[in-house]
């Protein structure tokens, strides 16, 4: 698509691109220079602006903070051979930033207000991308209510913006998760799908009490019987149980991650059998007690793939085996990796140049 908006580019006169090698650098804790802004007025998406990074000014009545009209979406765009930039599946993701919006009654981004704007700050913010092993820049795109005003009804108003952050490699220790059987995330017929602060913020009490018992992360279940697996933390999760890789089916309260559907493509691609359908907890721990639960992982942007080993349940922790370098866990992230370096050919057009 040709580039056919203006956007007005406002640079910074003072880059803090030293702030990128403080050691360690945590996720998303340091900002590259640029945010892109655009307000959405009387039905309409204004001028789209890049402006240095900083704080935006809301009302105190702004809905977003009373009622959570708000919204956003994770995404990566990495180093390519050659010093150049790629995005992963960015039009997946303007795709489900939309179907968040429609879920909680605000406007949708159009593709080219997305995609220019993205390309367009990205280019720009380009030199922050570490390009180490590992490296990325964190993409935060968000909208959220605007209006001030205590009504309990959508806004009329809107901002959207996309702020990014570096990233390095995201090493995470092999994860200790256990079932949650009387809490939830998201209901059938709720707003689970959708990418909603609010989604977040309920998780976070559940999440902590995990967490004081050891947990990294809690694997959620579905919201009536506590017993069909949902996700694991932020992530979808998967399983693999005698050689067939086997994930929840997404459904209303399960977020249709991008990395669980490129995973899901490059296993079949593979000739691993993929199952989409209901897992249970009984069925994991059965698994895992016969020994043929080989592999359980999660999936997600920041991680890629993190693997489980520990799932707790019952009071009990089970075991799971050590991920090994031919296990399909490693075999999935190598591929995509190589995708996303340009190291591997890319039949699907998942990589798009900035
Ligand atoms: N589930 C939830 C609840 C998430 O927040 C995320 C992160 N966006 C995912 C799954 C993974 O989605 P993706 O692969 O698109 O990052």
């Amino acid at each position: 698509m040709l580039d056919t908006l203006a956007i007005r580019t406002q640079r910074t006169t003072a880059s803090r691109i030293a702030e990128r090698d403080a050691t360690p650098l945590e996720f998303g804790k340091v900002f590259s220079d640029h945010m892109l802004v655009v307000d959405y007025r009387a039905g309409e998406w204004q001028e789209a602006q890049i402006l240095p990074f900083g704080d935006l000014p809301v009302s105190p009545a702004n809905s977003a903070l009373h009622y959570g009209q708000a919204i956003f979406e994770g995404m990566k765009a990495y180093p390519t051979a050659g010093g150049g930039v790629a995005l992963f599946r960015p039009l997946d993701n303007w795709a489900r930033l939309n179907a968040s919006a429609e879920r909680m009654c605000m406007p949708p981004v159009p593709e080219e207000l997305f995609m220019q704007g993205l390309k367009e700050l990205v280019r720009l913010d380009a030199p922050w991308l570490p390009r180490v092993p590992g490296g990325a820049l964190y993409i935060r795109p968000f909208m959220f209510a605007t209006d001030g005003m205590l009504g309990v009804r959508p806004s009329e108003s809107y901002r959207f913006a996309i702020i990014t952050c570096p990233v390095d490699v995201y090493y995470t220790k092999p994860l200790r998760v256990r079932f949650e059987q009387q809490y939830v995330r998201s209901a059938e017929g709720g707003a689970g799908f959708a990418k909603n602060a609010g989604n977040y913020g309920a998780a976070m009490y559940p999440t902590r009490l995990a967490q004081q018992e050891g947990y990294h992360q809690l694997i959620w279940t579905d919201a009536s019987e506590h017993q069909y697996v949902e996700e694991s933390g932020t992530m979808n999760i998967v399983f693999v149980i005698d050689g067939k890789l086997i994930t929840p089916a997404l459904s209303t309260s399960i977020l249709d991650g991008i990395t669980r559907r490129s995973v899901l493509q490059l296993a079949r691609e593979m000739g691993v059998a993929v199952e989409e359908r209901r897992v249970s907890s009984r069925e994991v721990i059965g698994a895992l007690e016969a020994g043929t639960l080989q592999e359980a992982f999660g999936v997600g942007t920041a991680a890629t793939i993190a693997p489980i080993a520990t799932i707790g349940h019952e009071g009990r922790d089970y075991e799971l085996p050590a991920s090994a370098p031919e296990a399909l866990s490693q075999r999935l992230g190598a591929a995509l990796g190589a995708i996303r370096a340009g190291q591997a050919p890319d039949p699907h057009g998942w990589m798009v140049p900035v």
